[in-house]
C-alpha cells in the first residue's frame, strides 16, 4: 500500500495517457533501447495522429488490444525519472473518473511543466541528450557553503569576535548558509575555514536558493507548551497517525486559537514515524509569515512549492520529496500532487477556501481530493478552518469525518468586539466621504493616537468600479465581456478585471461624445486616498492585486509588521491568516458585497470572509474591535458573523440549504458551453439540455435539470458563455446522466467548446 518505488517495466507494449480529450487509454510498443527503462509514471513522447505529444506510462501489457494489428513506438523517455509514484498513479486515476476528465489531462494538470526544450533534446535511441552537453546551454549555478556545527564544545576556547559571531548565530540553528552571513562578517569564507581548523563546525557547497521563502534566515522557535484544547486534538490525530487509521479531522478553532500549532505538532509525529506530510494552504504567496513558522520548528529541510520556482529548483524539490530526502512539502492547491514518499498527513488549511477548486481546465477541489489521496494513501487528513464550509461541517456532524474543536484563542486573548453600523443611517461621516462613517472615522483615529495599527477591507480594488457618463449615463464597459470598467486613477486607465483590456481614463464616452464622468462606488485605491486624506500623519498602505505581484505582498506585510504602516487598506488578500499583534481595529468598508452574487453560497462566503477578516483584530494583549459598515445589518451572515456564532450561522444555513436541495443535500455537475456566436453557444446548450430531459432518469424526477441558461457574465473574453445545471440527491444516478451527456459531448459539438463541472462552486 504504500510502496514508494516504481518497478521498470519489462513488458512489449506500454499503455500512455495522453493529454487529448479522449477517454481512453493508448497502447505503443517499447522499443529495444528504451527496454527496462520505462516505468509506471515516466513521461514519454510518442507520436499520436501526426503530431509529437508528452503523455505519462500507465503501465506495461503483454499483447495488443483486440482489433489492434499494430502499434508505434515509443518515441523517447522526456525524464530519466517516472514523474509520479504508483500511489499518486493510483490516486489520479481515481480522481480522473470521479471527475469524469480524461486521465492524460489529469496527469498533465498534476505534473510539474515538462522541462523546457525535452522534445528537442531527445535523440534517435529514445533517451534525452543531457541539456550540459548543448552548446550555450550550460547554466552557472550560484553556489555557497551550508555550515554546520560539529557539536565539539567550545567551552574554554578562545574565539577572534568573528568566530564568536558565527558560533553564535549557529547556537540555535542547526545550520546557516554563507550567503545569509553576507555583510555582518567580514571575509566568512575565512572565518567558516579557520573554525573548520579548530574542529568547530563542517561545510560543504549546496546551490544558494534564490527562493524568495528562504531568504531571511529564521530562529529555532520554542514550542508552547499546548492548551488543553490542543492536547486533545493533537492526541487524537497523532493516535491516527500511528494507528495508520486513515482517520479523517475537522480541526474546527476560532481565529487565533491556534490551529497552526497542532498542524506542527501533527506534523513532526509524521516526520519521527519516518513518514511524509502535505500542507495545502490558499494562496502561498499570502504566507511567507506560515513558512517561517515550519522553518522555525523544522529548519530548511521543507519544500515549498510555489510558482515563482525556477525549473530547476521545482525539479531538485520533487526530486527530494520522492526520495523522502525531504519530508514536508508545502503550497497552494496543486501542492497536492506532490511526490511524497510514504505519505502520512494531509493538512488542508482554511479547508473553506474557494481558491481550493481549480475554475480551468482540470476543475478539481483540492480538499476533496486531499481527502481522496489521504484514504488511497493510508494517510491522515486534517481540514482546518475557523470558519468551515458548510459541505466539511455537515459531514463531521454526520460523524464522516472526526471533529476537534479549538473554541478560544490559544492566547487567551478576547474575540474582538464587533460593532455594527447601519448604513442607511449613518451615511457619510466627518470627511463626507460614503465609506468613512462617523463611527469608523473616529475609531481609526482612536487607533492611531494609541499607536495601534488597523486593517481596512474592501472587496473591490481600483478608484471606481465604474464610471457613467454624465451627459447620455452609459456605462464604461469592456469591449469583449459583459462587464463595467473599472477605473484605475493611478494608472489614469479604465480596466477590465477579467481580461487584460484597457484604455485610457480620459476618453470622451463611446455613445455621446461628452468628456464629463461619473465615478460610481469606491474602490480601495479611492479609500486608501480618502484615508491618508483625512489622517494627514498616518502612514497608509495597499495590498491588493495591483500593489502586490510577487515579493510587493511581502514587502507591504513586513511593512505592517514592523510598525512602518500605521493602516493597511486592502482586498480579501488582508483577510487571510496574517498575525499581527499590533492590529487592534479591523473595518469592514461594506459588508454587502459578496451577498450580492447570484450564488446559494453567497451567504457563506459573506459569514466566512467577515469572519475571517474580523479574526485579525486584537490578536495579543490588547482587545481588539471591528467595526462592520453594511446596508443589511439584519441579514444573517452579517449578524452571525459580528457575534462570532459558527454554529448560529451554520443551524441557519444548512436548514435552508435543506429547504431548497442545495449541496450537501444535493449533488450538481454543471455543463458549460462556450462558443463565438451566442447563438451557437445557447443552441448547443439548448441541445444538450433536450439530450438529458430524454433519460429516464430525467423524466421520474430523481435528476434535475436547470437551464440552459446564460453565464452570469454571459460574455467573457469575447466569447459566449451558457450553462446547464444538473441536480439530484443521488449521486450514482447524477453520474448515470452525466455520462450521458459526457457521450453526446464527445460525438462533437461544434463550434462550441464543452466541459464539465463535477462539484462546481
Ligand atoms: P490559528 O492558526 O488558529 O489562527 P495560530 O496557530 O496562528 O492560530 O495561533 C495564534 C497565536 O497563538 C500565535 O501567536 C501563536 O504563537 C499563539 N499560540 C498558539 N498556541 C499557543 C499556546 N499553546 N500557548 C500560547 N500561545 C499559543
Ligand atoms: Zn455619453
Ligand atoms: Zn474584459
Amino acid at each position: 500500500m504504500t510502496e514508494s518505488a516504481s518497478e521498470p517495466i519489462v513488458a512489449p507494449y506500454v499503455e500512455v495517457a495522453l493529454p487529448v480529450p479522449l477517454r481512453k487509454v493508448f497502447t505503443y510498443a517499447v522499443p529495444s533501447g528504451l527496454g527496462g527503462a520505462l516505468q509506471p509514471g515516466s513521461r514519454v513522447a510518442v507520436s499520436f495522429s501526426r503530431r509529437k505529444l508528452a503523455g505519462f506510462v500507465v503501465g506495461g501489457r503483454d499483447d495488443l488490444p483486440e482489433g489492434v494489428s499494430r502499434a508505434l513506438p515509443v518515441a523517447g523517455l522526456l525524464e530519466p525519472e517516472p514523474v509520479f509514484t504508483p500511489e499518486l498513479l493510483r490516486f489520479l486515476d481515481q480522481a480522473a473518473k470521479y471527475y469524469m476528465h480524461p486521465l492524460g489531462e489529469v496527469l498533465r494538470a498534476a505534473a510539474p511543466a515538462l522541462p523546457a526544450g525535452a522534445m528537442r533534446r531527445l535523440r534517435a535511441d529514445g533517451f534525452l541528450e543531457p541539456a550540459e552537453n548543448l552548446p550555450g546551454q550550460r547554466v552557472a549555478h550560484h553556489t555557497t557553503w551550508k555550515v554546520t556545527p560539529t557539536g565539539k564544545e567550545t567551552e574554554g576556547i578562545r574565539l577572534g569576535a568573528r568566530q564568536k559571531k558565527l558560533m553564535d548565530r549557529l547556537a540555535t540553528r542547526e545550520s546557516v548558509l554563507l550567503d545569509e552571513l553576507r555583510g555582518e562578517l567580514n571575509d566568512p569564507r575565512a572565518v567558516v575555514r579557520s573554525l573548520v581548523g579548530r574542529g568547530l563546525v563542517e561545510f560543504e557547497e549546496v546551490e544558494a536558493s534564490r527562493d524568495p521563502f528562504f531568504r531571511a534566515p529564521v530562529t529555532r522557535d520554542a514550542p508552547h507548551p499546548p492548551t488543553d484544547a490542543q492536547q486533545l486534538a493533537i492526541d487524537a490525530i497523532n493516535e491516527a497517525i500511528l494507528g495508520r487509521t486513515g482517520e479523517a479531522f475537522l480541526l474546527h478553532g476560532v481565529t487565533g486559537s491556534g490551529k497552526t500549532e497542532v498542524y506542527l505538532r501533527a506534523i513532526d509525529e509524521v516526520r519521527k514515524a519516518g513518514r511524509g506530510a502535505i500542507l495545502l494552504v490558499p494562496e502561498i504567496a499570502l504566507t511567507p509569515q506560515l513558512v517561517g513558522r515550519f522553518r522555525a520548528r523544522f529548519g530548511d529541510d521543507i519544500a515549498v512549492l510555489h510558482s515563482g520556482l525556477t525549473a530547476r529548483q521545482r525539479d531538485d524539490a520533487w526530486q527530494a520529496l520522492r526520495r523522502g530526502r525531504v519530508q514536508v512539502a508545502i503550497g497552494a492547491r496543486s501542492a497536492l500532487f506532490a511526490p511524497v514518499a510514504d505519505l502520512g498527513l494531509i493538512v488542508v488549511d482554511e479547508e473553506h477556501d474557494p481558491s481550493f477548486k481549480q475554475d480551468e481546465g482540470f476543475r478539481y477541489h483540492a480538499r476533496d481530493m486531499a481527502l481522496l489521496r489521504a484514504q488511497y494513501a493510508g494517510a491522515v487528513c486534517v481540514l482546518g478552518s475557523a470558519t468551515p464550509s458548510v459541505e466539511t461541517y455537515y459531514r463531521a456532524n454526520q460523524g464522516r469525518i472526526r471533529l476537534l474543536s479549538l473554541p478560544t484563542r490559544a492566547t487567551g486573548a478576547t474575540m474582538p468586539d464587533v460593532e455594527i453600523v447601519d448604513l442607511r443611517r449613518h451615511r457619510k461621516g466627518p470627511t463626507g466621504h460614503p465609506l468613512l462613517s462617523g463611527p469608523l472615522h473616529s475609531a481609526i483615529g482612536g487607533c492611531l493616537e494609541t499607536g495601534h495599527q488597523a486593517i481596512i477591507f474592501l472587496n473591490r480594488r481600483g478608484f471606481a468600479p465604474s464610471v457613467r457618463c454624465a451627459a447620455c449615463g452609459a456605462v464604461a464597459e469592456c469591449p469583449a465581456c459583459s462587464v463595467a470598467l473599472t477605473e484605475h486613477r493611478g494608472q489614469g486607465a479604465l480596466r477590465c478585471h477579467y481580461c487584460d483590456f484597457h484604455r485610457a481614463a480620459a476618453m470622451p464616452c463611446a455613445s455621446c461624445g461628452s468628456t464629463e464622468q461619473k465615478r460610481i462606488g469606491v474602490g480601495t485605491e479611492q479609500l486608501e486616498k480618502s484615508i491618508e486624506e483625512s489622517f494627514p500623519k498616518s502612514r497608509v498602505a495597499r495590498l491588493d492585486r495591483d500593489t502586490a505581484s510577487g515579493d510587493g505582498v511581502e514587502a507591504v506585510l513586513d511593512r505592517l509588521r514592523s510598525g512602518e504602516v500605521d493602516v493597511l487598506v486592502g482586498t480579501q488578500m488582508v483577510t487571510k491568516g496574517h498575525d499581527i499583534a499590533a492590529v487592534t481595529l479591523v473595518g469592514v468598508a461594506l459588508a454587502d458585497q459578496s451577498l450580492a452574487f447570484p450564488d446559494f453560497r453567497a451567504s457563506e462566503r459573506t459569514f466566512q470572509l467577515l469572519a475571517q477578516v474580523a479574526g485579525r483584530a486584537g490578536r495579543a494583549d490588547t482587545p481588539g474591535k471591528v467595526i462592520l459598515q453594511t446596508y443589511q445589518p439584519d441579514h444573517p451572515a452579517v449578524r452571525l458573523a459580528a457575534q462570532h456564532d459558527y454554529e448560529g450561522f451554520y443551524a441557519e444555513e444548512i436548514q435552508a440549504r435543506e429547504e431548497v436541495g442545495y449541496p450537501p443535500f444535493a449533488r450538481l455537475v454543471t455543463v458549460r458551453v462556450h462558443a463565438g456566436a451566442e447563438a451557437d453557444a445557447r443552441g448547443a446548450t439548448q441541445l444538450l439540455a433536450e439530450t438529458a430531459r430524454q433519460h429516464q432518469a430525467v423524466k421520474d424526477g430523481a435528476v434535475q435539470v436547470l437551464g440552459p441558461a446564460p453565464a452570469p457574465l454571459v460574455r467573457l473574453r469575447g466569447r459566449y458563455h451558457y450553462r446547464l445545471m444538473l441536480k439530484s440527491p443521488d449521486r450514482k444516478l447524477l453520474r448515470t446522466v452525466t455520462a450521458h451527456l459526457a457521450a453526446r459531448i464527445a460525438q462533437g459539438l461544434p463550434p462550441t467548446h464543452t466541459t464539465l463541472d463535477i462539484d462546481p462552486l
